[in-house]
């Protein structure tokens, strides 16, 4: 009988399928999972399943209380922060989470990234933000639930549809978007101003941010109704 969740399942296939295509991890690290807000459901990849193993029926589908609807496997391992994610965020459409090198080195020096070019403010008007390090306490409650609020903590004052990013500290970075394949695009994204802001800070330790005026010219003319970037 054919999934009532096929369509679902192949969006957060061909997501997943991207992650290893952009370098952006290694073996079975990493994760994307894509969401339906009609039917409240959500489409993840299973725990440790390389990508090139990784068939489309093989992708779990939960509510967003955890209850696995279809599947045979286990979710992935950080399930429980995607699902809080999609619980608190209206509008957003797909999660990915990769442990790619430079976005990652800037968690784990517990670094915000700093925007220092118009390749950054393109994507977004601010710094990307890293969270807090987790108290002991919290690992040691639901580790991935304290993840996603470590999250929520950090964008309490934040449009996560603006920010579409965010790095968490000792960790790795979490990115998302409208749609599975937007949030694997941003993970990309993330990786190349990463690498960027690495550079930069390499060959000037004191390089001064972007002036605010090319932040808003370069994020405006791609964001925001007077957009004019790209075609009609
Ligand atoms: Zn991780």
């Amino acid at each position: 009988m054919a999934s009532p969740y096929r369509e679902l399942k192949e969006k957060a296939w061909h997501a997943n399928q991207e992650i290893p295509r952009r370098g952006l991890a290694i073996y079975t690290f990493g994760n994307v999972s894509a969401f339906d807000a009609e039917r409240g459901v959500v489409a993840i990849k299973p725990s440790g399943v390389a990508y090139d193993q990784l068939g489309v029926d093989d992708l779990v589908v939960l509510d967003l209380s955890g209850k696995v609807v279809e599947g045979n496997l286990r979710p992935s391992s950080d399930t429980a922060t995607h699902l809080l994610l999609y619980r608190t965020w209206p509008g957003i459409g797909g999660i990915a989470h990769t442990h790619s090198t430079y976005a990652t080195g800037w968690a784990q020096a517990r670094l915000p990234i700093p925007l220092y070019g118009t390749t950054h403010a393109d994507h977004l008007a601010e710094e990307v933000p890293c969270t807090a390090v987790m108290s002991d306490d919290a690992v040691e409650r639901d580790y991935e639930l304290e993840t996603g609020k470590q999250i929520l903590e950090c964008f309490e004052s934040r449009e996560p549809l603006h920010t579409p990013m965010v790095l968490v500290a000792g960790h790795a970075p979490f990115t998302w978007g409208e749609s599975a394949e937007k949030a694997v695009y941003n993970a990309a994204v993330l990786e190349e101003i990463a690498k960027m802001a690495f550079l930069t800070r390499t060959l000037d330790r004191a390089a001064a941010p972007l002036p605010a005026s090319l932040v808003r010219k370069h994020f405006q003319r791609k964001h925001g109704k007077n957009a004019y970037y790209g075609q009609k």
